[in-house]
This record gives structure tokens, sequence and C-alpha cells, in this order.
């Protein structure tokens, strides 16, 4: 082959288009005459503007714009968006007056192309200074934030230049890539437009960081190679599966992309081989109720890896992202994730905000309404825009500190079972949370649920989190070591309140006789009685090896632990009578577990029942199982109806801390959209955790059985769930069920 001239491949290598395939695609959902004669007449005016002006890569200009637009109409984008695509570059390199587009096209494209305009001088703006960086960023900004359709066209903009920044020099290369990492794509996730936010992360990171994305790339053929095979058994699995079941569906295989593998790899740690979403299998179904039948056939069909389930669908991310993902195993042992959501979800997952706002025929569109419905479905965008509006008077470092700090960065969003967003600054923790809901709350916090799965307070949460607190009235209130679990000041000061609190009103006696009990009790717990213990504790040596006085002082100060009761034994050389193992084994009901008693008898397995589920509250007997202790049922379980001798009388215990027990139950109701996610949203709100759901409907009379395992601390807590559920629109019986 002969060396060319050129070695530059036109338009990037991209295929090229013309303006009658942007039509093509615009055509197929943009139908009124004045907006299609709009847009046709924006090509032709910048066409005519543009002549004689070639691209750096040596084509004509208006290859540019005609990208552009393509780019857009394929978001679906109405016509004063795709006209101001067509128009973005002309008043800026042509020398047209912004006013001459507005008699021309009207005054919204002419704000759109002039806000453009303005972010494109930044280009020209001098380059010396040491705040041009943010100076610049803050005008891109501020631009931006005026209208949502300026960040589009600015964002297809973008990726057109990257896809073919190859005709620039590398510095100039690498200059665009990083701003398209700090600027342009962390916008275009949180709108949600992902095809556009991965390509031009992909396309960036081929440019700051050419090596790593070539390995990346290499080791992704390769495994897509390897695993061919694997998959497509996998998809045709899956595929007879919900054809037996009479579920629609299409299916698609998805890759992550190379930057968000880049980031586990190099910002995160992980191997390639670590990361077990690279290859995904994506099932997309007409409704709600059919992601979680599909999901439920795959978790019978296929074994789900724990804590890898996440319901993206009741409870959506910040940018509106909904879908169901779990990781399988599949047949073959490899590990896939599958992801299950309706089309429209599919698409508001491939183009976010531009989904929402896609042109729809025969609408008037209102740029401020447009505006309100954005704000009010991003949170971070109405901070974006007030501190955009802040940022236009102070100086522009301290603006793009604020801008990362207060809304890049700092700012966490984490949602309530209800769907309601808390927001926290960066690494604030399940702690700070419950602080935030109410001060009572994160008084007697005990414990978090996160994603669905139990948590420590002092979990760290991001923006997506679901995040709920489980209290306990009686949990004994902040500790001295919370301090150091919250991050925000509000929630130390609450602590630091409390504690004061509580020191000034427990008196000395209180102290002493709560540290003697303490002594006392770690005593007894080797084999030792009370008199024993305090003949060896009462001792001139104790005291002064941990600092004290007397004995009063050293039971004061074992309330607090500093020493614990351990330490003083410990320093005693106190060891464990022989035979003192099981006293503490078997203090009923304190270390054990179990939630029932049996009558007249210790020292014997209990477990509850399976087929009934009983909870504390429930009446209950005990059944004498041959060689698995005495199993609890409900008294009323069929199970046990004819067991009459092997039948022993049993109880709850009193105090049963904070323990939920599993629950079968069925909810009967009319179809309606959004019934599960109601029932939900409805069980959380009473922090009542859901299992194993699986819901039918009857295609006959429109009705759902949606059977589900919830976890509740007792019956009467299951009653109220159930008087909550039938307060629900459509449910009209809720049962518990006996397998
Ligand atoms: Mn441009």
């Amino acid at each position: 082959m002969e060396a060319t001239d050129n070695p530059l491949p036109i338009n990037g290598g991209y295929p090229v288009h013309t303006f009658a395939d942007v039509k093509s695609v615009y055509l197929t959902y943009i139908g009124d005459e004045k907006g299609k004669a709009m847009v046709e007449k924006a090509y032709l005016y910048a066409k005519k503007k543009h002549d004689g002006q070639f691209r750096k890569s040596g084509e004509p200009y208006i290859q540019h714009p005609i990208e552009v637009a393509y780019i857009l109409a394929n978001l679906q984008v109405g016509p004063e968006t795709l006209a101001s695509g067509l128009l973005h570059d002309v008043v800026e390199d042509t020398g047209t007056p912004i006013d001459e587009i507005k008699d021309n096209f009207g005054e919204d494209v002419a704000k759109i192309v002039n806000a453009l305009t303005k972010i494109q001088r930044l280009k020209l703006s001098h380059r010396k200074e040491v705040d041009f960086e943010a100076e610049d960023h803050r005008k891109i900004f501020l631009g931006m934030a005026q209208d949502v359709r300026v960040i589009i066209v600015k964002l297809a903009d973008r990726l057109h230049n990257l896809r073919t920044l190859g005709a620039l020099s590398p510095e100039r290369q690498k200059a665009i890539a990083k701003e398209t990492l700090d600027v342009f794509t962390p916008i275009a996730h949180r709108l949600g437009i992902y095809t556009m936010q991965s390509e031009m992360e992909d396309l960036s990171l081929k440019y700051l960081e050419p090596e790593k994305y070539q390995e990346i790339l290499a080791l992704l053929n390769k495994k897509m190679a390897d695993r061919q095979k694997s998959l497509e058994s996998l998809k045709k699995r899956i595929a007879n599966i919900l054809y037996e079941h009479g579920l629609p569906f299409r299916m698609e295989s998805r890759v992550k992309s190379i930057y968000s593998i880049y980031r586990k790899m190099y910002l995160k740690g992980h191997t390639f081989d670590d990361i077990h979403d690279v290859l995904a299998v994506r099932v997309i179904t007409k409704t709600e109720l059919n992601c979680y039948e599909i999901l439920g056939i795959i978790h019978a069909t296929y074994k789900p890896i724990p804590g890898r389930f996440k319901d993206y669908i009741a409870m959506p991310k910040p940018n509106m992202y909904q879908s169901l993902h779990t990781c399988i195993v599949s047949g073959d042992g490899n590990v896939y994730e599958v992801q299950i959501r309706t089309e429209e979800m599919d698409r508001i997952a491939e183009t976010g905000i531009a989904a929402h706002w896609r042109y729809k025929e025969g609408e008037h569109y209102n740029a401020k309404e447009e505006q309100r419905d954005i704000e009010s479905k991003l949170h971070w965008f109405r901070d974006f825009v007030s501190v955009s509006h802040e940022g236009a008077k102070g100086d522009a470092k301290r603006f793009m500190d604020a801008l990362s700090n207060d809304v890049f960065n700092a700012n966490v969003y984490v949602f309530t079972p209800l769907g309601k967003v808390i927001n926290l600054p960066t690494g604030a923790t399940a702690l700070d949370f419950a602080y935030k809901i109410h001060t009572k709350v994160g008084d007697q916090a005990v414990g978090a649920v996160v994603n669905g799965a139990m948590a420590p307070l002092n979990t760290v949460l991001k923006t997506g989190d679901i995040c709920e607190i489980r209290t306990n009235a009686v949990s004994g209130g902040p500790k001295p070591s919370w301090l150091e679990i919250a991050k925000t000041s509000s929630a130390k000061a609450h602590i630091r309140r409390f504690l004061q609190r509580r020191r000034g009103s427990e008196v000395k006696e209180e102290r002493i006789a709560k540290g003697k009990a303490a002594l006392l009790e770690s005593f007894k717990a080797a084999g030792y009685g009370e008199e024993e213990a305090i003949k060896l504790v009462d001792n001139e040596k104790v005291y002064s090896n941990f600092g004290l006085k007397d004995l009063d002082e050293l039971y004061e100060a074992c309330a607090v632990k500093n020493p614990a009761p351990s330490s003083v034994m410990a320093f005693l050389h106190v060891k464990r009578k022989p035979g003192s193992y099981k006293v503490l084994g078997h203090n009923p009901d304190k270390d054990d577990k179990n939630p029932v008693r049996v009558e007249g008898v210790t020292n014997v397995a209990v477990s509850l029942a399976r087929c009934c589920t009983p909870v504390p509250g429930d009446h209950i007997v005990g059944y004498v199982s041959k060689g698995k202790g005495i199993i609890v049922h409900r008294a009323n379980c069929p199970n046990v109806k004819d067991a009459g001798k092997r039948l022993v009388p049993v109880s709850w215990k009193e105090d049963l801390g904070i323990s939920v027990y599993p629950v079968d139950i069925t909810i009967y109701a009319n179809d309606r959209p959004n019934l599960l996610g109601d029932i939900i949203g409805a069980l959380s709100s009473k922090s009542i955790s859901v299992n194993d759901i699986s819901a039918h409907i009857s295609e006959s009379d429109r009705t759902d059985s949606i059977s589900m395992t919830v976890y509740v601390a007792s019956s009467k807590m299951l009653e109220d769930a159930f008087s909550m559920l039938l307060g629900l629109k459509g449910v009209y019986d809720c049962v518990r069920i006996i397998h």
C-alpha cells in the first residue's frame, strides 16, 4: 500500500454523515412543518456561513455541525436544539452577529447559540494567568446552567471534537481530554446521558493514558473472545426459560466501558479478573412487574451471588437510572451480571435527561417548565444552578472550589427508603444520616440498612445509597466513640450535648453500683462468687496499678470500662475455674440468641419452624423433634395439629432486643402500575426488610398475588404492616403463609 500524504482519517475514522442522514433520523420523531423547516433552514444557513472553511483534518467545516446535529438527533432533541447544534459555531467562527440568528431563528435559538459562543470564546482567552483554568470552568458552568439544552449541545460538540482529536497537537489533545474529564463527563454523568459520558471518557483516556487504554482494550478483547460461547449459551438458556414462562423480553450483552475498568484497576486497585461485571446480560421487558418476575425466574435457575442484588427500580439513582442488577453463576461456573429493566428504563439509562425531554410531537415546548422539571427531578442541578448564580460575583478560584466541594465532590445524596434525598458531605456516615433525619433517630440508632444490607453506623455513604436507620428506644444512647464516627459538625454537637447531659445526671452512687455489677459479672463468669471476688479486688496493689484510691473508685472506673473488668482480672491473674464456661454460655436470657424459653428445660436446641414462621407475640408450641431439638410452631399450625404428646409448652422471652424474624406472607391486590413499588416503599417506611419477592398476575381477572418474606420483630409489627398494606390502593388481602 502506498504512503498517503494525509495520514488523518476523515472524520476521525468515524462514519461520515450528510445532512440527509441527520434528516432521516429527526423525521422519525419531528412531524410538524414549522419545526422541520427551521432545522432545514439552519442547515442551509450554517452551510453558507461556513463555506470555504475547513477543519484541521481537511474536511469542509460544515461536517462538524452536521455530525453534532446527528448526535443530537439520535437523542431525539427538539427542533430548536437541533438548529442550535447546526448553528453553534456560526457566530464565533464566521463573525455573524447574534442578532442575525435571532432575526432568522427566534429568541430561543439565539440564546442557546449565544451561550455556546461565550463558552467557545474561552479558548481565545488569555492563557497565562494562574486562574485561567478555574476561570474557564466557571464560565462554562455559568453558560450551561442557564438552559439544559446548552449543556446537551455542548456535550455533543465536545464528543465530536474528541472523535476527531487526532488532528491536533499531542499537547492540545491532552489538554482537551483532561478538560473533558474535569468538566464535561461529570455533567453528562449527573444528567444520566450514559452513551455520551462513556464514549467521552473512553476517548479522553485514549489520549491521556494511551498505554493503559490499549492494555485494557486488549484484556477486554481477550475476555470477550474467551467468553463468547459461555455468554451465548447463558443468553440462550435464559431466553428459553423466559419464553416458556410467556414473558415478553429482548436481550442484549453489555460490555463495561474501558474507562470504568480503568477506574476500578488504577484508582481502586482491583485486578482485571476481580471485576465481575465486565460482561453483563441485559434483559429488557415490558412492565415493572415483568422485571421482578424475570428476576425471580433467574434466581430460581442460577445461584445468585449474595450482596450483589440491587433494586434500582424501587430506589432509582439520583440521575434517574432504574434497573434490577444481580450477579449469578452460570452453568459453566462463570460469573455474570444480569440487568433487568423495561424499555423506558433502558432509554433513560442510555440517554438520561435527554430521554426524559425527548421531543414529543404536538406538545408545546416550554423552556421554563423544562428547567423547573429538571430541577425537581435532579436535586444536584438546583445546587449547580444556585452555586452558579453566586459564583457570578465572586472570584473564579473560590467559585470553582465551592462548586467542586459543594456540588461535584462534597455532596453525597443519600435516599431514605421512601425516596427522600438527604444531602451529606463526602465521608459522612450512616450515623450522620441518622442525625440528619432527626436528633432522636440519631440518639437511638443501633445500626443501619444500606442498600438492603445490614451495615454498621460507621459505614461511609455514597451518592445513590438508600439508607435506613435501625433504632431502639433502650439502646443506651450515644457513646463517646460516636464522636469518631460522625463526620458532620451538627451530629458531633448533638452527641457531645447528650454525653454531657448524661454525665451530669448519673450520680456517683449509680456509677459505683453499675461498675460493681459489671466487675462481679465478669468474675461470676469465671466461676467466682461475690465474696470471693471482692476479696481479690479489694487490694491496694490493684488501686495503685490503675491509679485509683479505693474500692469505690475502682467500681466507678469499671463503670466506664477504664479499666475494663477483664483488665482487672488479668492484672490479678484470675483464671477461670473448671466448669465455669457452661455458666457463661447458658445464661439463658442474656447470652443465648434463642428467643424462646422451653418451660422447665434448659440446654436444649430450639429453632423456629420454617412452615409457619412464628414471630414474638404469636401463640406458640414446641414440637419435640427427633434429633433436631425443639421446633417452635405457631399454635394453630396444621403441621403440628395432631402432634399431641410431642408438644411442650414454650414462651417468648421478654427482652428480645432488636432481632427480626422472617415471615412469609402473600398480598392480594388488583393489578395497577407501581403496585409493587408502593408495597416495598410502605414496608421500608416501617423499617421492614423484604426478601424473595415473587409476583403472579392472573390474566383472567387482573389480580396480583405477591409473595415475599418480610422481617419483623413481633406479631404486633406484622399486624401494623398488614393494616398499612391494606390501606394501599388496590390491596384487598394480606395473609401469613403456612407451607
Ligand atoms: Mn463546535
